[in-house]
């Protein structure tokens, strides 16, 4: 049977799942097309959103603007979908050397909304903090998987989702729409992470993936309310389950785990966590990140029935709500796009 839709997704990880999200609310037509054979960053992602970033424990790009957004779009999802998916969770930070600590001091005195005191006898019982404990507040942690697997059964039960594998040789481009199998829609918006890589009309957008792995694990009697950071981070993951993680990769060859980074990770967790755990698995992925470390955002110059929401690097989590809400408003009423994460700003190389 013919479908004609306005817009046709491409992958659903948290950017497609946002995507959709926007459509949905607008009330404009759309199907999504994911291949549930290729994994997601968004499966394997800690799901942390936290304002402050790197060793120097600076504020996140845009952080004033996005944080609250999207607090307020994962807040408005769970109670579209009647689940819970999202919780504020405040990083606790056991310095894990004498320079961090200095850092963490400094920005406490120095432009500093984020970071708080934290009583260091709280937690001595759970981990070895010699040099002090810092904290980080309006920290959040989202249930990734449990939205992106809710998500779904919404779209499936709306008749907007199709498990397939896209290719781009099978789209017919027709002047102001476009054809893929029965399917024919205005735009394609490609959000499909580093697949994005492989695509003719984006493949020379300056991606440069970066793989990421983690431990899952069981500890018991590790109050699950707090986000713990110290060369690693042990994050709540789900039921009486922690992610602890992560490496980023510039060269790999694959992206399956690893027994180089399972033995490090088992190395600091001996060394940090004072209670005993169990090991129950161990996931990695790769996280669509470029040169630039802004997101990829816009139509094609050249191609107009071609969009990409892309390049979210480390930060899907809270820059997917906010990027996929201000392309619809471009492509539905011409609003400027941010220009950090136009996608204008590569017109030269896009056009080659
Ligand atoms: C270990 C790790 C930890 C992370 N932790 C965090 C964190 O705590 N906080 C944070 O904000 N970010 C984190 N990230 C980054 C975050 O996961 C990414 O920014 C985000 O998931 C990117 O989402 P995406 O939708 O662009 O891509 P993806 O999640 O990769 O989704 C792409 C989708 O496209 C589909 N697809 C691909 N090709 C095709 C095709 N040809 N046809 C059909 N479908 C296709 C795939 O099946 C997939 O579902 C982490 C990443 C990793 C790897």
């Amino acid at each position: 049977m013919q479908a004609q839709v306005k817009y046709l997704i491409i992958g659903q990880g948290l950017v497609g799942s946002w995507m959709c999200y926007q459509l949905d609310k607008a009330g404009i037509s759309y199907k999504i097309v994911n291949d549930e054979t290729i994994q997601s960053a968004s499966s394997v992602s800690s799901g942390v959103i936290n304002p402050v970033t790197g060793r120097r424990i600076v504020q996140t790009w845009m952080i004033e603007t996005i944080l609250p957004y999207a607090v307020k779009a994962y807040t408005e999802l769970q109670e579209k979908l009647n689940i819970h998916i999202i919780q504020e969770a405040p990083v606790i930070l056991l310095h894990p050397s004498e320079q961090m600590k200095e850092s963490f001091n400094y920005r406490m005195t120095h432009e500093n909304i984020y970071l708080i005191q934290q009583d260091p006898t709280a937690w001595t019982p759970y981990f070895n903090a010699q040099y002090g404990v810092g904290g980080i507040s309006e920290c959040y942690w989202l249930d990734v998987n449990k939205m992106l697997a809710t998500w779904k059964a919404f779209l499936i039960s709306n008749d907007h989702y199709i498990n397939a594998h896209f290719n781009m040789n099978e789209v017919v481009l027709l002047e102001n729409k476009v054809q893929w199998k029965n399917i024919t829609a205005e735009k394609i918006i490609f959000c499909d992470g580093i697949a994005s890589m492989q695509n003719p009309y984006f493949k020379t957008l300056p991606f440069a993936p970066n793989k990421g792995e983690a431990l899952i694990i069981k500890v018991p009697g590790l109050p699950n309310q707090n986000i713990y950071k110290n060369n690693i981070s042990i994050i709540p993951w789900k039921d009486d389950l922690f992610w602890v993680g992560s490496n980023y990769e510039w060269t790999f060859s694959d992206s399956l785990p690893t027994s180089s980074f399972k033995e490090k990770m088992v190395e600091s967790l001996e060394q940090f966590l004072k209670l005993p755990y169990e090991i129950v698995d161990h996931i990695a992925g790769i996280r669509p990140t470029n040169t630039q470390r802004r997101p990829f955002v816009g139509v094609h110059p050249s191609q107009a029935q071609l969009a990409i929401c892309n390049g979210m690097g480390t930060k899907g989590c809270s820059l997917a709500p906010y990027f996929t809400a201000q392309l619809l408003e471009h492509l539905e009423k011409g609003a400027m796009l941010d220009p950090e994460a136009s996608i204008e700003r590569f017109s030269s190389i896009l056009k080659k």
